[in-house]
């Protein structure tokens, strides 16, 4: 993000079996969305760049550290909001990351959806 850029900050995220929901909010919200500065892990920032033609930056990807990488930034204070769709019904190698992202959202007062009927709230108040 350049430094004139006053946009405020979204990071987006899907677990495997819940990117087809997300990409849905997104297309739905897309107007909304295209006047925030977006940031995601890399595969679901790559799906929502190519699908939809967002601008996104992207991050790493969630077990290769993605979550990690987002949670130090929603701990520098520069992410407005966190929707971070996750799959309750599936195991995930990265545990520890998306809960440190969870917590660290919760820790600084971030703005958390962990569902789609969550997220659409969150980008109708910001
Ligand atoms: P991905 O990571 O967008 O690279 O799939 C998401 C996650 O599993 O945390």
């Amino acid at each position: 993000m350049k430094r004139s850029d006053r946009r405020k900050t979204i990071a987006i995220i899907a677990h495997d079996g819940k990117k087809a929901d997300l990409l849905d909010f997104v297309q739905k919200n897309r107007k909304r969305l295209s006047k925030y500065h977006l940031i995601a892990t890399r595969t679901t920032g790559t799906m929502v760049r190519e699908k939809l033609g967002l601008e996104v930056r992207c991050y790493r990807s969630g077990p290769y550290g993605g979550d990690a990488e987002i949670a130090a930034r929603v701990v520098n204070g520069d992410v407005h909001a966190v929707i971070f769709i996750t799959d309750p019904l599936d195991a995930h190698p990265h545990d520890p990351d998306i809960h440190t992202l969870l917590r660290v959202c919760n820790v600084h007062n971030v703005p958390l959806a962990t569902n789609i009927a969550t997220a659409n709230m969150i980008v109708g108040k910001l």
